[in-house]
């Protein structure tokens, strides 16, 4: 199966395309592809945001198309800034924006009490053959599936998996790999920040790995890619 990625995030790309590795399915980078639509991510939840990313793309270029919305959930600050955590600081911002005003937010709040979660919510349009297929599996054993997300004609075009990595908020930055909050967001039982990981190790646990796991298990289960 050919699967375009709908992102254009280069650090998510890379991490991607390590896990999938060892799926047999063909990535392609959306940079193959001439004007791809920058889609906006006006939605109130993640799972919308990743389906609507995910299904633009899938209808611009034809092929199947995968897409996912992470964000950061921290507790002390009810689950904030969850949907909205790439513009936290604002539009436009930089990553490091972003962390020193989550620093600020936490300013006072003990180590007990900085706990947060990365939920990341992975969506793969499918094209009509391959949705038609699901659908003609589904009918034959007469199951469903909470996975499958169905387009207005009521036919299955989506799949819809979650990952989520359980941490906490540092009080300080540590560490130089990785992107976004990975300099702040630590794993209470190595002691480190994912940002100190590096990039093989994190992408062992990471909400994005648990998510894309998923996804293969339902692309065997169904049977829409072969193992290798
Ligand atoms: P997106 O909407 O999926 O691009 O993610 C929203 C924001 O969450 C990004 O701008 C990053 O700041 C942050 N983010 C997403 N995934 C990660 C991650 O794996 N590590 C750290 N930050 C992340």
């Amino acid at each position: 199966m050919k699967i375009v990625l709908a992102t254009g995030n280069q650090d998510k790309i890379k991490e991607i395309e390590a896990i999938m590795s060892n799926i047999d399915v063909t990535l392609v980078r959306p940079d193959a592809f001439w004007g791809m639509p920058d889609v906006v991510e006006d939605g109130s939840t993640l799972k919308e945001n990743a389906l609507k990313k995910a299904r633009e793309i899938r209808d611009f270029t034809g092929c199947c198309a995968l897409a996912d919305d992470t964000g950061l959930e921290v507790e002390a600050l009810g689950g904030a800034p969850g949907v909205r955590s790439s513009r936290y600081a604002g539009e436009h911002v930089t990553y490091d924006d972003n962390n020193q005003k989550l620093l600020h937010d936490l300013d006072g709040v003990p180590v007990d009490r900085r706990t947060a979660c990365f939920r990341c919510v992975m969506a793969l349009a499918l094209v009509s053959e391959v949705g038609e297929e699901l659908y003609a599996r589904m009918i034959a054993g007469n199951e469903t599936d909470a996975q499958v997300a169905l387009a207005e004609s009521g036919r299955p075009d989506a799949l819809v998996t979650e990952g989520i990595l359980e941490g906490r908020i540092a009080l300080a930055k540590r560490g130089q790999d990785g992107f976004g909050f990975d300099p702040l967001f630590e794993i209470p039982s190595l002691g480190e920040t994912l940002a100190e990981m590096g990039l093989r190790r994190k992408n062992q646990i990471s909400h994005r790995y648990r998510a894309l796991v998923e996804m293969r298990e339902l692309l065997t289960r169904w049977k829409l890619a072969p193992e290798r």
